[in-house]
Order: C-alpha cells, then sequence, then structure tokens
C-alpha cells in the first residue's frame, strides 16, 4: 500500500515473483529448477486492465500458474486478481485467514470510497476476488516447499511473508520495501514500529540470499540488504520524527537521507499520520 498513482503503481508490479521459468523480462531472481507451473505471490496487483504491461506479458505466456499467494491484505495487492484468474481459470488464490479479514475491509464499500477509488478513479475491477483459506503453511511446488510466515504488524496488520528455504528466498510483501518510501500511516505509534522491525529480524534470521520487495524502484536488485535498509528507514522516521516539531520539516529531513527513493506521497501521508 502507498501507491499516489496508477503510473506509479506499475512499474514496482515487476517486483512479483515465483514465477519463474517464462518471465524472461530481467527479474533478478531466476530458478530453473521452478518449470512449467508456479506460484505467484503478488507485490502490486491493483488495476483491473493493460494485459499490454510488460510485466504481465511475461505472466500471460507461462505454461501454467498454480496458486497465487497474497502476503497480506492491501488493496493494492490483490484487487486485480481476477484479471490473473481470467487467464489461468484453474489456478487457485489463497491467504492465511487473518489475511482474508483485512482483505474483506479492504474491499469493503467504505474503502473503496473513502482511500481506493478516489485515488484510481475508474480502474479498481468491481469483480474482485477474495483469497480462499490457505490449508497449513506449506505450499508445495515441483519439491519445493513454498513456507508462509506470520509477521505480526508490518505496514498494516497481520501480514506475512513467503519464504522458500531450498533456494534461499523470501518473498517479503510490504514487511521489506526496496529503494520505495515506506507505508507508516498505519503505524504512528511506536509500539507498530517495533512490531515491524521485529518482523524483519524474523526474516532476516532466516538468512535469504534474496528477498523481494512489494514495492521497490525499478531497476534495485533484489538483495537481502533491503531488509536493513527498511530498519533503518523506520529508525531514521523515529529519530527525525523526535527532532522535529512540524510535517514539513520531518518530510523534508526524510527527503534530504532518502533523496533517490520513489513514492514521496507515502512519505508525506505517513508523516501526517504522525503530526496530526
Ligand atoms: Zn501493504
Amino acid at each position: 500500500m502507498g501507491r499516489i498513482s496508477g503510473a506509479q503503481a506499475y512499474p514496482l508490479s515487476r517486483a512479483i515473483c515465483l514465477q519463474a521459468k517464462k518471465s524472461g523480462h530481467g527479474l533478478p531472481f531466476r530458478q530453473p529448477s521452478f518449470r512449467g507451473s508456479a506460484t505467484l505471490s503478488w507485490s502490486t496487483l491493483l488495476l483491473r486492465s493493460s494485459r499490454r504491461e510488460p510485466w504481465r506479458i511475461g505472466l500471460w505466456r507461462a505454461e501454467n500458474l498454480t496458486t497465487i499467494y497474497a502476503t497480506h491484505g492491501h488493496g493494492d495487492h490483490f484487487f486485480g486478481t481476477n484479471t490473473v484468474l481470467e487467464r489461468f481459470p484453474g489456478a487457485r488464490f489463497v491467504a492465511r485467514p487473518d489475511v482474508i479479514k483485512v482483505m474483506r475491509q479492504q474491499a469493503s464499500a467504505e474503502s473503496l470510497g473513502t482511500f481506493w477509488n478516489p485515488r484510481f478513479p475508474g480502474q479498481i475491477s468491481s469483480h474482485r476476488a477474495i483469497a480462499e483459506e490457505l490449508e497449513g503453511n506449506v505450499i508445495r511446488l515441483e519439491g519445493h516447499d513454498l513456507v508462509s510466515v506470520p509477521l505480526g504488524y508490518t505496514d498494516t496488520a497481520n501480514t506475512t511473508c513467503l519464504h522458500v528455504p531450498s533456494i534461499g528466498l523470501i518473498v517479503a510483501g510490504d514487511a521489506a520495501y526496496n529503494g520505495d518510501h515506506l507505508h507508516l500511516s498505519e503505524s504512528p505509534d511506536q509500539q507498530k514500529r517495533q512490531e515491524w522491525i521485529a518482523a524483519l529480524d524474523k526474516m532476516e534470521s532466516l538468512k535469504p540470499r534474496a528477498v523481494i520487495a512489494g514495492h521497490k524502484r525499478v531497476g534495485n536488485d533484489d538483495s537481502p540488504r533491503i531488509i536493513g535498509e527498511t530498519r533503518k528507514y523506520i529508525r531514521d522516521f523515529e529519530r527525525l520524527a523526535m527532532q522535529t516539531t512540524t510535517a514539513r520539516e520531518l518530510y523534508d529531513q526524510m527527503l534530504e537521507l532518502y533523496p533517490d527513493w520513489i513514492n514521496r506521497g507515502a512519505l508525506w501521508s505517513s508523516v501526517r499520520a504522525m503530526r496530526t
């Protein structure tokens, strides 16, 4: 979550995924042992239209898609799922039960009316699939275990990541951001930010070789370094919040530290939530 326009949402979507063989669009982390079938753990899957988008063409050419896994319940991570299900009608769309609760809130008339539709007018499908409950913690894919790991509060409640121990991969959803301002506006109090840091520690303890963020700056790699960068961002935000008095000061000082990070709108909404 944290997009401010469709145009910004689009390039980040490339940061999906486990659909390895047929992706072919420079996804930095490929694993040749995944062949005909795939599980997709979505990052940004918001809009109903534009099959022409390059990331989607990669997916469209895939031979098979078995599973779509939602890491967390933010609408920008699942509102467009039906478009994928039309292409792969046999795929299952799954999430943990507590993620589904957040999904239902996000898909409610109130949330759409006050948050999503004003930001993406006319672009969000009226056919919004809600995930079914994932049974157990593990998705099996061509001999690999894809493990759903609960992470608690990160950029919203009840978030998870998907861990593939056999190849050292974590699909982090929005528990880690990559060169993109964090969505901290749902965690203006320190305890929630502490929970986010604990989630980062938990992912780090899994010693991943690659970490796929839900939102990233185009061109960045998927280094596990982003876990530490996300943690540092939260700590910088807290420190500067203590040292500044106005929203504008906090915003400006964060930008001085993170001049190249994208989606400044997310920073501004984080600052406003802190400084109301
Ligand atoms: Zn999110």
